[in-house]
């Protein structure tokens, strides 16, 4: 039974609470994701229109979740729906199924525009793109462990599912982190062998680094933590130093970033060349996708070229190589990358971009000063087109600086916007679309008012 708890949510989602009461008999828990669960019930959505929602009770919401981040034109941007139908009824067929022209246009459109991306490979998801990565790290260097940063997310599956939300009395002294596991069923060998970092403290990663260099394929990160906390621009410089000289492959996690810190992602803004950089979210239009791309030297290793067939049986495979074995039925889908690109066009048009970022700090400047107007101490923390709003003082640098931040009070305001007709999930971070309007951003600082109006009353 879902309780209907009239604190949390308004009776104007009954709807949506049955709707999910009749999906937890047939889905464990109502939910496919686990990140699209919140209690009492998440909305069940049945429309979007550029930056709005609506749910099944037909209450409308202005969208910053925008599908964690991937819809950057809004929701049903004609300019996608073009692109895709028209894909679809010039080819005649929704998949090939063979390799086809459009594979190499994206690819040549990142070598482009990502500075770290000299060759290419399509995956289904961001999931999928750092799985292969670290693969790649691995059969790169020959050597078999990964580090990774706590509080980084790099998808759902047992090698990077370690320290992404650490218990603090698990977690251990923040200069040297213990690896924490995030689900059952995660074997016991990736938290043995999966090597914490520190993210902005250049001191403690440099010595973890150099303690276990001689066993580290890679270290993954994500350049802006969540989507928000960025790197600070020196510790980018040292890790890059560091990692090329102890042979440790740099994989940036773009899932998220790319094409919303800047068309380039943040490895442009930075200024640095990740040996492998993984994509995903934008990149598919708001399809499921993802990609690697990286140096040649180490790409190379994924060709099929001369390597083993292990699909086929009797294949004689006596003088082939063993590449590094990467496949998938869908990967470089035509419709999909039809979409990625109508996205990617439009993105480059003169201004766009400018005007995103332009609309996202005007967003977050008067929220800020919305917060303070009630005497609360919130700042936004974000880059390019994505923030979160952090209720606390002082810098807030990585996981564990979050733990300072009042989510308690956060979640009572995210819970007063959804009744407003603001749409994240509750303590989620904001991203903005192309589509977003002033008067958005003017309803948006008004139920932020209001809400946090209501709760201090
Ligand atoms: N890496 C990062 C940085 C992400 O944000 C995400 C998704 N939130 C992923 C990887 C996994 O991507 P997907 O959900 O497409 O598998």
């Amino acid at each position: 039974m879902i309780l209907h708890d009239k604190n949390l949510l308004s009776e104007k989602t009954k709807k949506s609470a049955n709707l999910f009461e009749k999906a937890c008999d047939v889905i464990p828990g109502g939910v496919t994701a686990h990140i699209k669960y919140f209690p009492p019930h998440p909305l069940m959505m049945e429309k979007g229109k550029g930056s709005k929602l609506y749910d099944v009770d037909g209450n409308e919401y202005i969208d910053y979740l925008l599908c964690y981040g991937a819809l950057i034109l809004g929701h049903g941007h004609q300019q996608v729906f073009d692109a895709v139908t028209k894909q679809m009824l010039e080819s005649g067929t929704t998949i090939f199924g063979t390799p086809h022209k459009m594979e190499t246009t994206m690819a040549e459109k990142l070598v482009e525009l990502y500075p770290g991306i000299e060759m290419v490979r399509y995956t289904n998801s961001g999931l999928e793109a750092t799985l292969l990565a670290i693969r790649t790290a691995v059969a790169y260097t020959g050597k078999p462990k990964l580090a990774k940063f706590e509080g980084h997310y790099h998808g759902g599956y047992d090698q990077v599912l370690v320290s992404v939300n650490p218990d603090m009395d698990q977690a251990g002294n923040a200069t040297a982190p213990k690896a924490v596991g995030e689900s059952r069923g995660l074997p016991d060998y990736y938290i043995e062998n999966t090597v914490i970092l520190p993210f902005n403290d250049l001191e403690s990663t440099e010595k973890i680094l150099r303690a276990h260099a001689h066993e580290l394929a890679g270290v993954i990160l994500e350049p802006i933590q969540g989507g928000f906390i960025p790197a600070e621009q020196e510790f980018m410089e040292g890790l890059r130093r560091i990692t090329e000289e102890l042979n440790i492959v740099l994989i940036f996690d773009e899932v998220k970033t790319g094409f919303r810190i800047s068309i380039g992602g943040a490895q442009k803004v930075y200024g640095i060349k990740p040996d492998i950089t993984t994509l995903g979210k934008v990149l598919g239009g708001g399809f499921p996708v993802g990609a690697i791309g990286g140096k040649k030297e180490i790409m190379m290793i994924t060709s099929a070229r001369g390597g083993r067939d292990i699909l086929t049986a009797g294949a004689d495979n006596s003088d082939k190589q063993n590449p590094l074995y990467h496949s998938g039925t869908y990967n470089g889908h035509p419709t999909i990358l039809a979409a990625g690109l109508a996205t990617i066009d439009l993105l480059e048009q003169e201004g766009t971009m400018e005007d995103l970022f332009t609309k996202t700090q005007s967003l977050r400047k008067e929220l800020e000063n919305v917060y303070k107007k009630h005497g609360l101490n919130m700042q936004t923390v974000g880059m390019g087109s994505i923030f979160n709003m952090i209720l606390a003082e002082g810098p807030i640098k990585n996981y564990r600086d979050m733990s300072r931040a009042n989510t308690k009070l956060r979640k009572e305001i995210d819970y007063e916007l959804l009744k407003l007709g603001i749409y994240t999930k509750p303590l989620n971070r904001y991203s903005m679309s192309v589509v977003h309007t002033e008067e958005d951003i003017l309803r948006t600082v008004e139920a932020h008012d209001e809400a946090i109006g209501r709760i201090l009353k």
